[in-house]
């Protein structure tokens, strides 16, 4: 690994110095140690890191630091997959640009009548942050025009052409002018990752962030067997401990999640859900009171889930094992953000278990094994009671 470098020494101008100071943020983490340098350079990159590394100010702060703040056309893109993670880089964007007023950034994503974000587009953005349907959508009908686009930037690339953008995202490329700077960031490379990049990028650098101990979100895994039935049971055990204010609940389908958030409200915790069939507009709102802290509990499907940086997530609970082994990591990498340190609970039935050691076989941390005895305590796998204050 390279020397540490400050901010400073990354040549990060003043404005945004103290924008990272306002943040909290002092020391660059390795994917931003790494990429700032290049992409201030205007070389294509794509850079693979694990979630929770500071990929977004990684490409946020060389974005920033190029914009001509006199253009009125549109001058930097980043395509991401979810509403929520494109909100969210909105968000944070603007808390980079802090001290940069005349920054105008729009937000282009589906679930928002057109009207609003048409209005965003008519304040002459020079960055666009969008998910890749109704931004085509949005160029097809002419609201948004990408022929001055100098940077492009593709965040969680994996996850997008996994969700099936692959000609979404194709299009769009072609759409922004050829020698334009093309950066790639993706949790995992996979072959459609891959072929964009060698269709598309000159001579990239690649960066590649291990999951070693630093860079690796600081996570305490914990895996409990559990009757199906025995599963709201065990939940509430969980949350009745009082040790976390911040927990989110992973539930597969959008029907079980909200079964689990009315179970739960009807015995008087305060939670709510986020899935598929609720209003974005309602999913937003729920998103920035669960952010604020103003309820602790979160109960949510992976897609609602995707992508969302919530800080100060202490405890996640996958209260049904992902359908997707990848989504684990997805899952429990909502919690230790940072080097913040986190703890994960995963119930399996008997028969899961099977799969969970499948998820595991490729990481390098195992979970601790819990299980409930017969007074109904969790305990270790020595008998000691896993909460000594319950
Ligand atoms: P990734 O995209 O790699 O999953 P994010 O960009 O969402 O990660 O960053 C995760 C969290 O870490 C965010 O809350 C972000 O503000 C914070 N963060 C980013 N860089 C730093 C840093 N250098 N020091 C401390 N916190 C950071
Ligand atoms: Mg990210």
């Amino acid at each position: 690994m390279p020397p540490m470098k400050d901010f400073n020494a990354l040549d990060v101008s003043a404005d945004l110095m103290k924008a990272l100071v306002r943040m909290g943020i002092s020391v660059p983490t390795q994917i931003q140690q790494e990429t700032i340098p290049p992409m201030m350079a205007g070389r294509d990159i794509i850079g693979i890191a694990p979630t929770g590394t500071g990929k977004t100010i990684a490409f946020g702060i060389p974005m920033l630091e190029y914009i001509s703040l006199t253009e009125t056309r549109v001058q930097e893109l980043v395509i991401a997959p979810t509403r929520e993670l494109a909100l969210q880089i909105e968000q944070e964007l603007t808390d980079l640009g802090h001290f940069i007023p005349q920054i105008r950034i729009a937000a282009l994503y589906g679930g928002q009548p057109m009207a609003k974000q048409i209005n965003q587009l008519k304040r002459r953005p020079q960055i666009v942050v969008a998910t890749p349907g109704r931004l085509l959508d949005m160029v097809n009908r002419g609201h948004v025009h990408l022929d001055h686009v100098h940077t492009m930037v593709i965040d969680e690339a994996d996850e997008m052409l996994k969700m099936g953008f692959v000609k979404d995202v194709t299009r769009i490329i072609e759409l922004v002018p050829a020698n334009r700077q093309l950066v790639m960031f993706s949790a995992t490379t996979n072959s459609d990752v891959m072929t964009i990049s060698w269709k598309y990028q000159q001579e990239p650098v690649e960066i590649t962030v291990e999951a070693t101990k630093e860079n690796r979100p600081q996570i305490t895994q914990y895996t409990m067997v559990v009757g199906r039935e025995e599963k709201m049971a065990a939940l509430q055990y969980l949350l009745d401990s009082d040790e976390y204010d911040r927990v989110m609940v992973f539930v597969n389908t959008k029907f079980m999640t909200q079964r689990v958030c009315d179970r739960l409200k009807k015995q008087g915790y305060q939670a709510d859900a986020l899935h598929g069939d609720i209003r974005q507009s309602q999913r937003t709102r729920i998103m920035n009171d669960f952010k604020r802290g103003k309820f602790p509990v979160l109960i949510a499907t992976d897609v609602a889930a995707r992508g969302i940086d919530v800080d100060d997530v202490e405890a996640v609970i996958n209260y049904d094992l992902p359908n997707e082994n990848e989504y684990y990591l997805h899952r429990i990498g909502r919690t230790g953000r940072a080097r913040k340190h986190g703890v994960s609970f995963t119930m399996l039935t008997f028969q899961e278990t099977v799969r969970m050691d499948e998820i595991l076989k490729y990481m390098q941390t195992k979970p601790t094994p819990l299980h409930f005895d017969e007074a109904k305590i969790l305990c270790r796998a020595d008998g000691e009671a896993f909460f000594t204050a319950v």
